[in-house]
């Protein structure tokens, strides 16, 4: 019997955690943490876990809603074994260093919830157990009653460094779960590979531009003509712009793109701006550009010209010098530096943001970018009204797939049975009712919360 238990979120993007029991053995799909939520809400809800065996831990890549809670499960059940990509294991060091500084400055006083110190972080990195891409790993839970083991395979699913797309074979069924994935290429990353999963039996999809019309996302090539045409205008009328991204994956991309338009000079030569656990990661994508499939593998991020903006401490110095700062958090969460530089950002005419990434509708950057210049906006709930002045103008560079190349991946795969997860209720439901539409032979299943589905 194989059965598949959401213990995090099911109907939007936050804490992924999903419970395989495969004959007996128990894994776990991801551990992730909600980037909105503070103290144990945030957890996926691990007491679930208390009446079932649990041996394993697969993680698809390194962001937060995919791995912020590996140490919290790890304080709760610390024989568990840790599978990720050699990529994943490396951005998991960074990650959750970061991680813990940023738990510590919200942090809640709750008794059941205690913050890991960064020599947990130590440990916990050490004892994962990093593979290659395409490389089978047998697996067998302490409870095993299968006839065979469990075979294990990362595939590349084009989303950041690392990430992975998981295989699970058990004797002639076949599951996979996507991860975060994506479909096309990126400035850096290239599209899924998916090679050898076809006819399988369950496909476990994430759905995050479910419910977004590709007609507003375009393409990355479109995008970048638009996004150089603006930065050059703003640049020009001596203005600063704000790129708000992800330390891991965004930063990289943009920072690679605008480097190559610089040196095509299509775009006005200026200073850029990074800081942070962004440049560590840009490190690691630096040390591991000949171990992946990637587009440059010749380009160096550490080698194009950019400044510390935590070296910067006036930010009038913005107003005298134009520049382009890519700063986190890209859904400019409270708190955070994308957050503190937009406070001035807004204050200033000539300056302006650029949304690049995903926003979630309940974040500032959500409701900064569904807003207007000379429109008064309250970024967060209790904040007071500020007027913006400076210029917004919105991109999409996706790092996940569009929508239509979700279906795609349905018809490539063409499974038995999709579970749809990693998205609202309106994204799962556009991906669901397509399915039924062109594939009707395909059984579609929403993922539940806390409810189990027998696979
Ligand atoms: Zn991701
Ligand atoms: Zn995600």
């Amino acid at each position: 019997m194989m059965h598949f238990l959401p213990i995090g979120e099911a109907d939007e993007i936050g804490a992924n955690c999903f419970y395989l029991n495969i004959f007996g053995t128990g894994i776990l799909l991801d551990c992730g943490i909600h980037p909105r939520k503070k103290g144990h809400d945030s957890l996926p809800n691990f007491s679930l876990l208390d009446q079932f065996p649990l041996d394993f831990v697969l993680i698809s890549h390194a962001h937060q809603d995919h791995i912020g809670s590996l140490p919290f499960l790890v304080q709760r059940f610390p024989h568990v074994i840790i599978y990720s990509t050699n990529q994943t294991k490396e951005i998991a060091e960074a990650a959750l260093h970061n991680a813990v500084n940023i738990l510590a400055q919200n942090s809640v006083n709750e008794n059941d919830f205690r913050i890991y110190s960064h020599e947990e972080i130590e440990f916990l990195v050490r004892s994962i157990r990093g593979i290659n891409y395409n490389e089978t790993i047998s697996l067998k839970g302490m409870r095993h009653s299968g006839s065979s083991e469990i075979n294990i395979t990362f595939k590349d699913a084009g989303h950041i460094l690392g990430s992975a797309g998981i295989l699970l074979e058990h004797s002639d069924r076949k599951i996979f779960f996507t991860g975060d994935i994506n479909f096309s290429n990126q400035s850096i990353m290239i599209g899924c590979d998916l090679k050898g999963i076809r006819n399988i039996d369950v496909l476990i999809i994430e759905t995050t531009y479910g419910a977004t019309d590709s007609k507003l996302i375009g393409t990355w090539s479109s995008e970048t003509e638009r996004l150089i045409k603006w930065a050059n205008k703003i640049i020009n009328q001596g203005g600063s712009i704000l790129i708000p991204v992800f330390a891991l994956g965004k930063t990289q991309e943009i920072l690679s793109l605008l480097y190559r338009q610089m040196a095509m000079r299509k775009l006005t030569e200026t200073n850029i701006f990074t800081g942070g656990v962004g440049r560590e990661i840009s490190d690691i994508y630096d040390r591991s550009r000949y171990l992946v499939r990637r587009n440059n593998k010749e380009l160096l991020l550490k080698e194009i010209p950019q400044q510390n903006i935590f070296e910067i401490e006036d930010l009038s110095y913005f107003r005298k010098n134009p520049s382009i700062v890519l700063a986190s958090s890209g859904m400019i969460l409270e708190g955070t530096t994308s957050f503190k530089l937009l406070n001035y950002w807004m204050q200033q005419k000539s300056f302006a943001v650029f949304g690049v990434g995903y926003m979630d509708d309940s974040t500032p950057g959500y409701r900064l970018m569904n807003s207007k210049t000379g429109a008064k906006i309250k970024l967060t709930e209790f904040s007071e009204p500020k007027k913006i002045n400076c210029t917004l103008e919105r991109f999409f560079f996706p790092s996940h797939s569009i929508r239509e190349d979700l279906l795609q991946i349905v018809k490539y795969v063409n499974p038995r049975k999709v579970v749809l997860v990693h998205g609202d209720l309106n994204a799962k439901d556009w991906l669901g009712q397509k399915i039924l539409e062109f594939y009707p032979h395909i059984k579609v299943a929403s993922a539940v919360n806390e409810k189990m589905m027998v696979l």
